[in-house]
C-alpha cells in the first residue's frame, strides 16, 4: 500500500540519533515521519543509563544549544549529576549524569509526541525506495510504502546484528529487540561501503542482592557528602533548572580482585572474542573486562562502579565488567567481588556485532555521496555512544530539512563545535574501531567549552529555525548581561587613591601601585569575580557605566566573564591561529577536479583524493596518507587554475 501522505523527511530508527534528527527536521518546518521498530523503545539507552562525560558532555551541550532534546531529557530523568575535572581548566570540565532510564525515555517520547510537524509510526523498515540515484521513500515490513524527499537512516546496532554470549550467538538488534536483516541486505545491494564493528555490555544486577555496606558510596555533586554540597545539583541544559531533577541517588564502588581475574582467564577458551567468533572490532577505550585482564595482565584490581538504573527499579549497572564470556563465568566473576557475593544477575552481559557504513562515503552534510537525499547518522557511521549519536542525528536532521527547503547544507567548522570535529573526523579519516569523542580530538578545545556552547551555536540554531522563543530570550538575556558586565569591568578603574593599601592587600595579595581596571585585576591568578565585589564597594565606580551588583548576575554570566578575563590571552592567540588557517581550510576544491591528471602528486595521493573527493583543502589535508607536501602541490595546481 502507498501511504496517502508524502513527507519531506523520513527518519528510520528511534534511538538517540533518530529522535534528535526527527525533532530537528520537524522544528525546522519539514513534514517529518519517524519510523521505528517499537514506539515503546523511543530514546532507549541500550547500555549504560548515563549521559555525558569528558568530550561527550560537550556534544550534549552543543545539541542543547541548537535546541535538541538530550540535555533537557537528562535534567528530567537524571538521578545523579557530577562535574568531572571540576578542579581543572574550563576546557576539559564536563557534565555527567546518571539517568533513570524510564524517566529519560518518557521525557523523549513526550517531546516527540508533542512536536508539531512530526508523525510517529511503529514498523520495521525493510527496504528503501530508490529511483535512479535518488531515495524517494521507505517500505515497511508489511509493505506500507512511505514516500519522502529525504531519508535519514539511524539504525544503530541493528543492521544484521548478532549477539554473542560465550560460544552461543543469535540474531538481534540488541537484547530483546529484532535485528534489521532485510534493510542490511538492501544496503549491501546498493553497494554502499560497509564493515562490521562490535560493542558489549555487562550483566545487570539485582540491587536487593548487593551488600552495599561492603562498597564505597559515591554521592553526586550537590548531594550530602558530595562535591559542592552547598552549590546544589548541576543541570545539563542551558534551559535546565535543578528543580526539574527527580530524587538523587548515590553510586557505589567495588573492585575486581585476583580471584575475579582467575575466573575470567578460565573462560578465555570459550570467549567469542579470543576464539575468533567475533570478527568486528570493538571500542579500544571501552574494552570488555576480559580484554582488560588480557591486555593489562599486571594489574591486580579494577574499579567497578555500581550505578542505579532508576528510582523505580532495583536494577544496577556494574560499569567496568562489560563481557561476552559464557554465562557460568559471568555468574562466578560477579560473585567473586566484595559486596556481590550473593548477587543475582537479572540480564546476562553480551557483545553485539553489527554492520556500519564507511563514513568517508558521506558528504560533509552526512548525505551519502552515492544516493541523493539519503543521510546516515549515529552508530551506523561507525561511532559509539548516545551523545555522538544524538549530535549526528541533529546534524543530519538539519541538513535533510535544509535540502528540502532548497538551502545549502550547514557544517560547523572544527573551531566552532565538537560537532564540527566529529563530522570532519568521520568523513575524512573514517573509522577503524568504534569512534568516541575526546577533548583531545579538538585542536581548538580552549574555545570549544561546555560553558560557551550556547554562545557558539544558539544564534546559528535560531537562524535555522531550531531554537524556540523561550530559549532565544534566555540566551539573549545571558549574552547581553555578559557583554554589559565585561564592559563595566573594563571601564571601572581603581587606583591607589580610591583603593586603600590594606583593602587591595586583603583582596589582591599586595597593594596596587598604579591604576588598573577591574577586568585586568580579574586576570590575575587567584583573583575571582567575588573578590572584586568584596572590595570596598563605593570606591571604584565608573561614572559613565551603569552599575550592576553581583545579585543581578547569574552564575552562568559570571562564569563567562571570569573565563573571558582569565583565558583571554590564550583564546585570542587561538583565534589568530584559526584565522590564519581559515583561508586554506575553507578553500573549495572543484567538484569535477580530475585528481588523476594532477601529475605533481604521487599516484597514491591521486588515488586517495579521487576516492574520497574532499570538498575543501582542509578536508584533503586530513585524509590519512595525504601529506603536507601533497597539500602544497594541490594548492599550487589550484593557483595555476588547474
Ligand atoms: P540505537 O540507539 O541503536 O537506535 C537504533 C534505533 O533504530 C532503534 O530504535 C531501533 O529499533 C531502530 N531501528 C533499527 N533498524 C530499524 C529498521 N530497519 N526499521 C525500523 N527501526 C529500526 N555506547 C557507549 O558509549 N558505551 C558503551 O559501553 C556502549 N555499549 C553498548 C553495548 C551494547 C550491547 C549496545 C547495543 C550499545 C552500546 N553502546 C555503547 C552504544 C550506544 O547504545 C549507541 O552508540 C547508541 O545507542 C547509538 O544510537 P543510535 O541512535 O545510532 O542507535
Amino acid at each position: 500500500m502507498l501511504y496517502p501522505q508524502e513527507f519531506d523527511v523520513i527518519v528510520v530508527g528511534g534511538g538517540h540519533a533518530g529522535t534528535e534528527a526527527a525533532l530537528a527536521a520537524a522544528r525546522m518546518g519539514s513534514k517529518t515521519l519517524l519510523l521505528s521498530h517499537n514506539i515503546e523503545t523511543l530514546g532507549q539507552m541500550s547500555c549504560n543509563p548515563s549521559i555525558g562525560g569528558i568530550g561527550k558532555g560537550h556534544l550534549v551541550k552543543e545539541v542543547d544549544a541548537l535546541g535538541g532534546a538530550m540535555a533537557l531529557a537528562t535534567d528530567e530523568g537524571g538521578i545523579q549529576f557530577r562535574i568531572l575535572n571540576s578542579s581543572k581548566g574550563p576546557a576539559v570540565r564536563a557534565t555527567r549524569a546518571q539517568a533513570d532510564r524510564i524517566l529519560y525515555k518518557a521525557a523523549i517520547r513526550r517531546m516527540l509526541e508533542n512536536q508539531p510537524n512530526l508523525w510517529l509510526f511503529q514498523q520495521a523498515v525493510d527496504d528503501l525506495m530508490v529511483e535512479g540515484d535518488r531515495v524517494v521513500g521507505a517500505v515497511t515490513q508489511v509493505g506500507i510504502r512511505f514516500r519522502s524527499r529525504t531519508v535519514v537512516l539511524t539504525a544503530g546496532t541493528f543492521l544484521d546484528g548478532k549477539i554473542h554470549v560465550g560460544l552461543q550467538n543469535y540474531s538481534a538488534g540488541r537484547a530483546g529487540d529484532p535485528p534489521a536483516v532485510s534493510l542490511s541486505a538492501r544496503l549491501k545491494e546498493l553497494k554502499l561501503p560497509q564493515g562490521r564493528l562490535k560493542t558489549g555490555t555487562p550483566p545487570r544486577l539485582d540491587g536487593r542482592t548487593i551488600d552495599f555496606s561492603q562498597c564505597t558510596e559515591q554521592p553526586g555533586d550537590g548531594m550530602p557528602g558530595g562535591m559542592n554540597e552547598q552549590g546544589g545539583v548541576p543541570v545539563f541544559s542551558f534551559m535546565g533548572k535543578a528543580n526539574m531533577h527527580p530524587q538523587q541517588m548515590p553510586c557505589w564502588i567495588t573492585h575486581t580482585n585476583e580471584r575475579t581475574h582467575e575466573i575470567i582467564r578460565s573462560g578465555f577458551d570459550r570467549s567469542p572474542m579470543f576464539t575468533g567468533k567475533i570478527e568486528g572490532v570493538g571500542p579500544r577505550y571501552c574494552p570488555s573486562v576480559e580484554d582488560k585482564i588480557n591486555r593489562f595482565a599486571d594489574k591486580d584490581s579494577h574499579q567497578i562502579f555500581l550505578e542505579p538504573e532508576g528510582l523505580t527499579t532495583n536494577e544496577y549497572y556494574p560499569n567496568g565488567i562489560s563481557t561476552s564470556l559464557p554465562f557460568d563465568i559471568q555468574y562466578d566473576l560477579v560473585r567473586s567481588m566484595k559486596g556481590l557475593e550473593n548477587c543475582h544477575i537479572l540480564r546476562p552481559g553480551y557483545a553485539i556485532e553489527y554492520d556500519y557504513f564507511d563514513p568517508r562515503s558521506l558528504k560533509s552534510s552526512f548525505e551519502t555521496k552515492q544516493i541523493h537525499g539519503l543521510f546516515f547518522a549515529g552508530q551506523i557511521n561507525g561511532t559509539t555512544g548516545y551523545e555522538e549519536a544524538a549530535a549526528q542525528g541533529l546534524f543530519a536532521g538539519i541538513n535533510a530539512a535544509l535540502q528540502c527547503r532548497g538551502e545549502t547544507a550547514w557544517t560547523p567548522s572544527r573551531d566552532q563545535a565538537y560537532l564540527g570535529v566529529l563530522v570532519d573526523d568521520l568523513i575524512t579519516k573514517g573509522v577503524t574501531e568504534p569512534y568516541r569523542m575526546f577533548t583531545s580530538r579538538a585542536e581548538f578545545r580552549l574555545q570549544l567549552r561546555e560553558d560557551n556552547a550556547d554562545m557558539r551555536l544558539t544564534e546559528i540554531g535560531r537562524q535555522m529555525g531550531l531554537v524556540d522563543d523561550a530559549r532565544w530570550d534566555a540566551f539573549c538575556r545571558k549574552r547581553d548581561a555578559v557583554s554589559r558586565e565585561t564592559e563595566r569591568l573594563k571601564a571601572t578603574w581603581v587606583n591607589p587613591r580610591n583603593l586603600p593599601a590594606e583593602e587591595s592587600t586583603r583582596v589582591l595579595g599586595k597593594a596596587i601601585d598604579h591604576e588598573y581596571n577591574l577586568f585586568d585585576l580579574l586576570r590575575r591568578p587567584g583573583v575571582g569575580y567575588a573578590d572584586l565585589t568584596s572590595m570596598n564597594g563605593g570606591c571604584y565606580t565608573s561614572p559613565d557605566v551603569s552599575r550592576e551588583t553581583l545579585g543581578d548576575l547569574t552564575d552562568a554570566v559570571i562564569e563567562q566573564v571570569e573565563i573571558a578575563a582569565k583565558y583571554s590571552g590564550y583564546i585570542d592567540r587561538q583565534k589568530e591561529e584559526v584565522e590564519r588557517a581559515a583561508y586554506y581550510e575553507n578553500l573549495k576544491l572543484p567538484a569535477d577536479l580530475d585528481y588523476m591528471q594532477v601529475t605533481a602528486l604521487s599516484i597514491e595521493a591521486r588515488q586517495k583524493l579521487a576516492k574520497h573527493r574532499p570538498e575543501t583543502l582542509g578536508q584533503a589535508s586530513r585524509i590519512s596518507g595525504i601529506t603536507p607536501a601533497s597539500v602544497s602541490l594541490l594548492l599550487i595546481h589550484l593557483k595555476k587554475g588547474g
